[in-house]
């Protein structure tokens, strides 16, 4: 039977390849000066510099990689269709912003197609089993949501059913791994009941990662340059780089929470510890994907078919079959047994993925498999995971880490209570953190009289509805 991307979606909840981009880098020397400095070119780091641009501040971002996009990176150069290495799906079409934002910026966007499919060894699963696994998702994620009504955070892996039977493994992959890169024993009940459900899956043809670069094409920024050291107190920042020093009046950080938590950046005086301890308790889950050319559609499956298999253990995987129409299909691993593949390295991936393929579809598919390449995001030096989830107990954390440090502030997916892990969310932490600076500067009140260009549309989203069914699976 094949689930409806409605059941499905409600039912469940390294950069080794540099992108073909035509980021923008300043050739000439860094500016001694700014009014803000924003560190990193993700999603959060580009909505932030736009923010302060459309109050005519004068921003600068310094982005460590040579790229813009930080986790959106779209790989143009391996395959004939773009291969987002990073995010891929934007979620909830009505409040999305970069739904509108990809539409305006002349890309090419599409819903994924219903279709989706588990599989049970070589045949889909009858309509009464994905019935009894659609059941076993709801009761799993009302256990998740009623103990996050409790006083104390749980892990969600001690409050879902233990009576799954041999559903257990997918609910433990769908809800915990594929949502948040995390077992469920690893994952706060509160986060994973604050999320907001993603119900929809709308891919941008050109990629993400492409998304962000045009986004960030005219914001005056630094390729390929670390921030190393922060000097802060409560009226001004200093930013050393290897290509100098900037000064300003304040800073927005968009760094992953593991970048900030392994403490890559130096800061004086140190980082408070209560900010760098709640980055350690949202740190990141793990979370790749293994692309295989396959021309010749082996497994006769349908563009953008999302597939799943019963399992009785966390060695699973997701598979997106003919990406937008392409002979591309992206197998993704995730959580610990995803870190485990991850740490082997491309080959094992690519092994681990073929002998999927094989168990479910034969051996044609896997014979079918022209060319291959896999991300590594724990190994990528400047992300070091996939996204932030936090532990049990953790969930407080995410709104710390939205307090202000001086004149220093915090964005990125990480500090955002309902979209974490989402390139929504950080595009919203952006903007909110560029808002809170530019107050802090005073620059939201002039802004206000000498009418600048309109500030981009800042979307709020309503805290979500808790709902009976459970969230989605797709990242
Ligand atoms: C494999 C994968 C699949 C995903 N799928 C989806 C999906 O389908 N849909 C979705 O919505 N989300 C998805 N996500 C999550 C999404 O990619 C992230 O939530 C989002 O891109 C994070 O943006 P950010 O700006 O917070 O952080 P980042 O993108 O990490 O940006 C931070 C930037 O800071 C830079 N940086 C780090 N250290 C320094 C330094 N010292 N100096 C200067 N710069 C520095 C980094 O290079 C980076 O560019 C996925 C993530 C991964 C890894």
């Amino acid at each position: 039977m094949t689930m409806t991307r409605r059941d499905f979606l409600s039912a469940s909840a390294a950069i080794a390849a540099a992108p073909a981009l035509g980021a923008q880098a300043f050739a000439a020397p860094l500016p001694r000066e700014a009014d803000i400095v924003v560190i990193g070119a993700g999603a959060a780091g580009i909505a932030a510099a736009r923010r302060i641009m459309a109050a005519n501040r004068k921003v600068i971002v310094v982005e460590a990689t040579g790229q813009i996009g930080g986790r959106c990176l779209t790989d143009t150069a391996t395959f004939e269709t773009p291969f987002d290495r990073g995010a891929r799906w934007m979620h909830n079409p009505d409040t999305n912003p970069m739904i509108r934002l990809a539409r305006g910026a002349g890309l090419d966007i599409s819903a994924a197609p219903l279709g989706q499919k588990i599989r049970i060894g070589r045949r889909y699963a009858r309509a009464g089993e994905t019935e009894e696994f659609l059941a076993a998702l709801v009761r799993a994620n009302r256990a998740i949501d009623d103990a996050s009504r409790g006083k104390a955070d749980v892990s969600c892996a001690s409050v879902v059913p233990k009576e799954l039977g041999d559903w257990a493994g997918t609910a433990e992959f769908v809800l915990g791994a594929s949502f948040t890169g995390k077992d469920l024993k690893d994952v706060s009940a509160m986060d994973k009941a604050r999320a907001q459900d993603r119900n929809a899956a709308i891919a941008c043809h050109q990629g993400l990662g492409t998304l962000i670069a045009k986004l960030g094409a005219d914001v005056p920024l630094s390729l390929s340059t670390p921030a190393n050291h922060i000097v802060w107190n409560g009226r001004d920042v200093t930013v050393e780089t290897q290509a100098g020093r900037i000064a300003a009046r304040a800073a927005i950080i968009t760094v992953s929470s593991n970048v900030l938590a392994a403490g890559n950046i130096k800061f004086t005086p140190d980082l408070p510890k209560r900010q760098f301890d709640a980055a350690a308790r949202l740190s990141l889950g793990s979370y790749d994907r293994i692309a295989l050319q396959l021309p010749g559609n082996p497994m006769g499956l349908s563009r953008d078919d999302v597939i799943i298999e019963q399992s009785n253990s966390t060695r699973t995987a997701l598979l997106f079959a003919d990406l937008s129409g392409s002979s591309l299909c992206v197998i993704d691993v995730a959580g610990s047994f995803g870190r485990d593949l991850s740490n082997q390295g491309e080959p094992a991936m690519a092994a681990f993925a073929v002998e999927w393929l094989t168990k479910l579809f034969g051996s044609d598919a896997a014979s079918a498999v022209r060319k291959t390449s896999a991300t590594r995001w724990n190994s990528a030096p400047f992300a070091l995971g996939a996204m932030s989830v936090a532990a049990p107990g953790g969930q407080p954390s995410r709104k710390i880490l939205t307090e202000p440090i001086g004149c220093m502030f915090l964005a990125g997916e990480a500090t955002h209570e309902t979209l974490w892990g989402t390139v929504d969310g950080a595009w919203d932490s952006g903007e909110r953190a560029a808002e809170a600076a530019l107050r802090k500067i005073g620059a939201l009140r002039d802004e206000a009289t000498a009418a600048p260009a309109p500030p981009p549309k800042h979307h709020r989203r309503a805290t979500p509805a808790r709902t009976a069914m459970p969230r989605a699976p797709i990242n």
